[in-house]
């Protein structure tokens, strides 16, 4: 069914433009599991399923993977999703990465996009920040694809120039962005160029936007594949291009998981729309750098930054909330400062201590992924990244470095954007934000001694829930309880202030 078809019909005598078909599906879930025991939590909601992890597989990893989907598709698979979904179902998770090597062999080119690795909104990220979250993301590519990514999702699509040109110079060459983010006018059947500096540019797809939105959130627009081929397809074209003989690209880009989790079935209508719906109504199924290859960027465009996907918010939706979860969400602003305050503290101390051991605690911040994975072994990572000196580095100072960047680690996962998404401080999401900074505190205080809990408990005091008489210290201290030398008590202080807190709520 997808087989090339000849890219000039001709109806009437007259060439029509090629019209083409591109879903991409953005597939990956907020981290769930403690990160000191790495064991996922009990969510009643899931039920039957233990939690949400389980469900999604079934109802949308597994099902998409079996029909083939993602053969067909452009997507990215989250790296913190693709080391749970590789543990727990091996055999889902080697099917959606065949794909991309099934669609370099059919097509010569892939059709997997890699992903900044936690999820970090990477405009409000500084930049050596963001320049990890990429470097990581690329090396869990390069790890699972066997090849480096040439592609990139942004989380949110949240984009700004610095964050494009740190791609750039990593070798992506393309993203996707919703059409509001363009600051000038745009025809989203056409892909873009953006200029970035250094005489660099990176291509930017923009998505169709009815038909996104359609595909998202509108279930009666979903519920017949061949129904949505014949009504909302053609009315999308731009049929200017049509007649002048010119290709066009409509992009359906959404989170990969309405497809049979969101609504059931929708992996199936997606099946259908692939094989038979769209081919019928003369639309060619294509992927993005393959569009990309066949019809390059012509124009530029200048974009809307900083800006996402999910709202007209700018970043606020991340960073201080804005008005459209309900409710008030000015926990987000002081949680953000609560985290960004650990991360200073955390990056000061590893920097004044690596620098002992490492030649660059920053380059081998940026190349400890592997390691943290199991990847790499200990005695390679000293190789490339460890001071040569006579004597050689004890082994404590070693053992030290190690708990740091695995501090460093878990002060990256504290930014996960999805613990700003929603609208309350109650949810599973930014309690784990709120766990993965505890992780650091106690990675940190292992390897120094030094114990940065009772400052950030401090300020979790702060944070106050707009729904619930919640407050950030209090999350914190209903987390799973440590052994004596994972982290120290609390100091009676916080302790006392947490209980009356607790009484008054
Ligand atoms: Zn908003």
């Amino acid at each position: 069914m997808l087989d090339q078809k000849e890219s000039d019909d001709s109806i009437a005598g007259s060439k029509v433009g090629p019209a083409y078909l591109c879903l991409h599906g953005h597939f990956y879930q907020p981290p769930r599991e403690d990160p000191f025991t790495g064991q996922l939590p009990l969510e009643p909601g899931a039920t039957p399923f233990a939690n949400f992890n389980e469900k999604i597989t079934s109802e949308c990893y597994r099902s998409n993977a079996e029909a083939g989907n993602f053969e067909a598709i452009s997507y990215d698979l989250g790296p913190t999703l693709a080391v749970w979904l590789e543990d727990a179902y091996p055999e889902v998770y080697q099917r959606i990465i065949d794909a991309d090597r099934k669609h370099i062999a059919r097509y010569g080119v892939g059709n997997a996009m890699a992903q900044p690795y936690t999820h970090t909104i990477l405009p409000l990220a500084r930049t050596r920040d963001k320049r990890t979250q990429i470097l990581w993301g690329l090396c869990d590519f390069r790890h699972r694809y066997g090849r480096d990514a040439t592609g990139s999702w942004l989380p949110e699509t949240a984009v700004d120039i610095e964050s494009l040109d740190l791609l750039a110079q990593n070798g992506i060459r393309y993203t996707v962005l919703a059409p509001w983010q363009a600051a000038t006018s745009i025809d989203p059947s056409e892909p873009y160029l953006v200029s970035l500096p250094g005489g660099r540019s990176i291509t930017v797809f923009f998505f169709n936007e009815p038909l996104s939105g359609g595909v998202s959130f509108d279930w009666n627009m979903t519920s017949n594949a061949d129904l949505f081929a014949a009504n909302y397809l053609p009315e999308n074209l731009d049929h200017s291009k049509r007649e002048a003989g010119e290709a066009q690209l409509i992009l359906i880009a959404t989170d990969g998981e309405l497809y049979g989790h969101h609504r059931p079935w929708r992996d199936k209508f997606l099946t259908h729309l692939i094989q038979i719906g769209a081919p019928a109504y003369d639309f060619e199924i294509c992927t993005l750098e393959r569009y990309m290859r066949m019809y390059p960027p012509t124009r530029e465009v200048q974009l809307l930054t900083p800006s996402a996907w999910s709202c007209r918010h700018g970043l606020a939706r991340w960073d201080t909330g804005c008005e459209c979860t309900e409710g008030d969400s000015s926990w987000k602003g002081k949680l953000n400062l609560a985290l960004r305050h650990l991360a200073e503290r955390g990056d000061q101390l590893f920097e004044r201590y690596v620098s002992e051991t490492l030649d660059d605690p920053w380059s081998a911040r940026d190349a400890y992924l592997p390691m943290h994975n199991g990847w790499e072994t200990p005695e390679s990572f000293w190789v490339q990244h460890g001071k040569q000196q006579r004597p050689p580095i004890d082994p404590l100072a070693q053992q030290r470095t190690l708990l740091l960047l695995e501090a460093q680690y878990y002060l990256q996962s504290m930014f996960t954007s999805c613990g700003f998404f929603f609208e309350d401080l109650d949810r599973i999401e930014p309690r784990n934000n709120i766990a993965f900074a505890r992780r650091a505190i106690s990675l940190t205080w292992q390897a120094l001694g030094i114990d940065l809990q009772p400052d950030f408990v401090r300020e979790l005091c702060d944070v106050k829930s707009g729904v619930k008489s919640l407050t950030g210290d209090q999350v914190y201290k209903q987390l799973p309880v440590l052994r004596p030398d994972q982290l120290p008590p609390l100091p009676l202080s916080l302790t006392r202030n947490g209980d009356q807190k607790e009484n008054i709520a």
